[in-house]
């Protein structure tokens, strides 16, 4: 099996205002119960949700995806980074 970098997928639930251009470029940003994005907990290795942001850890090859997406968010409320910068395994 292939190995993949780690990256994670923040959206910055305060700068989120719901306009789903996100949705359109990557298919596991969902909608969640507050009408802001959300991120699949089926897609992630792991996901972190506090009221402020939603975290996800992922390890394959669809980076670009959400790249894409957080470049379509007109509020800017997505970050993608390498998982090594955003967090410190124990
Ligand atoms: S495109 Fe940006 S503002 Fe719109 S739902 Fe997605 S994260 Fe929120």
């Amino acid at each position: 099996m292939t190995e993949h970098a780690r990256y994670t997928v923040t959206v910055d639930r305060d700068a989120c205002d719901g306009v789903f251009a996100c949705l359109v470029r990557d298919p596991r940003f969902v909608e969640d119960d507050d009408g802001l994005a959300g991120i699949d907990p089926e897609a992630a290795a792991s996901l972190e949700r506090t009221d402020a942001t939603v975290t996800a850890t992922f390890a394959d090859d669809r980076r670009g995806d959400a790249e894409q997406a957080a470049a379509a968010c007109p509020l800017d409320a997505i970050a993608v980074r390498d998982a090594a910068d955003a967090e410190v395994e124990p």
